[in-house]
């Protein structure tokens, strides 16, 4: 079974979007309990890597590497960086969210913050032609945000999945063709 139901997101995207494949390098940030991890690190096989990290700490998952920690921290980017043993990334996944209080003036620039270090990421570490799936928020400073990311890939998709709560202003994007 699935740590958790967030798991049913990664796979429509998955049926949709063939982003994991056998052999690829994957980092999964805000992974924690790990269910896109499980999928993850089933599909990329041996050949493959899964970095995963999250604030929180996760039970051992077989085949994937775990980081705990906060993204906004450097020295925790740093530590990711190592564990990828300086190779290139093929596929970034951030399924981060923030803890929401309820204030969209305090969530919505929270979690626009968390997609902008994903991407910070994106720039410094995935292969050309690679691929980056992110969790984000319609709201404020969305589209300013969408525009960013659509700069640096060939195609961005936005995607809702049918798991995904319909009231809730989550959806996910689908970047593919990473130009630096
Ligand atoms: N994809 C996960 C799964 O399949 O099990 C579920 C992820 S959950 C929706 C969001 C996660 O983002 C939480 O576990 C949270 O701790 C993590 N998170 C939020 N802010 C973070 C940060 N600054 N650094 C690392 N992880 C963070």
């Amino acid at each position: 079974g699935y740590r958790s139901r967030a798991a049913y997101k990664l796979l429509e995207i998955q049926e949709k979007d063939r982003i994991l494949r056998p052999g690829l390098r994957v980092v999964d940030l805000g992974a924690a309990p790990g269910s896109w991890s499980q999928i993850a690190a089933r599909l990329v096989g041996r050949g493959g890597r899964v970095v995963a990290l999250d604030l929180l700490p996760m039970t051992p998952l077989p085949g994937v590497v775990l980081l705990q920690g906060d993204v906004r921290e450097p020295a925790v980017l740093e530590e990711l960086v190592t564990q990828l043993d300086g190779a290139p990334l093929d596929l970034l996944l951030s399924d981060m969210a923030p803890n929401i209080t309820g204030l969209s003036a305090v969530d919505q620039p929270r979690s626009i913050h968390l997609v902008e270090i994903a991407l910070e990421l994106v720039r410094e570490r995935l292969q050309p032609g690679g691929v980056f799936v992110v969790k984000a928020f319609q709201g404020e400073g969305f589209d300013q945000m969408l525009a960013d990311i659509r700069q640096s890939f060939q195609r961005v998709v936005t995607r809702k999945p049918k798991s995904s709560r319909p009231q809730s202003r989550e959806l996910y994007l689908v970047a593919k063709g990473f130009h630096p």
